[in-house]
């Protein structure tokens, strides 16, 4: 599928840090500013790609993705960036690749069941099954240099609120069975590649428990290693393509 001639592949971040040096490694790169954001088109290791910082939250990311459709015309996306904890087995700097994509914070109850998307008939949003196994493929050559970081795959729940509260955390754990990771952006980018009908996905390395110390210890992992991560597991997964 990838290597079909017309795949374009959207990559997003939220920040900075988890895209860096990906522009400086594109050839024939173009940048177009649109709606507050850059979007940077060019080659990654002979794949089409375009590149772009979403900003933090559901709309932001949502907004990113439909214009990267929409304006850009990429035919796949791919969400990298950093995630809290949200299960004793996933530790800081391991990878999780969603499954499927829950929004924590929707709840239209009692007119819809609380996290379902309202009209969609869905509350886990899935992710595109090939993607998410050359992402996997991929974060595992590149997890093999890094001692003990193990690969995850499973359910990442995203709203608009850093998760810094273990009572919090808690209670959407005991909410949402088998959630792996907290974020800010995945189910948004889920909800828009499922209407829109564009093969999607998400990786996340994790950057702190989304507890009391999460956001000192966020801050310090996304400057030390979240960037090496994505750079890392998005050049194996452009390669392999
Ligand atoms: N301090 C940062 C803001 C970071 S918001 C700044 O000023 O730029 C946290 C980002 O990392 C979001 O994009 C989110 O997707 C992800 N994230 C990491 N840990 C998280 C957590 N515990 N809860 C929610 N989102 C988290």
């Amino acid at each position: 599928m990838l290597t079909e001639k017309k795949t374009r592949l959207g990559i997003i971040s939220a920040l900075a840090e988890e895209q860096e040096g990906l522009i400086h490694a594109m050839t024939d790169a173009v940048r177009h500013t649109h709606g507050m954001r850059d979007y940077t088109a060019g080659k990654l290791w002979n794949m089409d790609t375009v590149a772009v910082l979403s900003r933090i939250g559901k709309v932001a990311a949502a907004m990113t993705a439909v214009t990267l459709v929409e304006k850009f015309g990429v035919t796949h996306i791919v969400f990298t960036g950093v995630a809290g904890s949200a299960d004793r087995a996933v530790q800081v700097g391991d990878v999780v690749i969603a499954e499927s994509l829950v929004q924590h914070d929707m709840d239209a109850s009692p007119l819809f069941p609380r996290f379902e998307v309202p009209l969609t008939g869905l509350s886990h949003l899935p992710s595109d099954l090939e993607l998410g196994s050359r992402l996997a493929h991929a974060a595992t050559t590149f997890l093999e240099g890094e001692n003990g970081a193990t690969l995850h795959r499973g359910l990442i729940g995203s709203g608009d609120q850093f998760i810094h509260d273990g009572v919090r955390l808690a209670a959407l754990k005991s909410a949402l069975p088998g959630l792996l990771a907290v974020e800010m952006e995945g189910a948004a980018v889920a909800q828009v590649c499922f209407e829109l009908g564009i093969p999607f996905a998400v990786i996340r390395t994790i950057s702190d428990n989304a507890n009391e110390s999460a956001a000192t210890d966020f801050m310090h992992f996304v400057k030390t290693v979240a960037s090496r991560y994505a750079f890392g597991i998005i050049e194996r997964f452009c390669r392999q393509a």
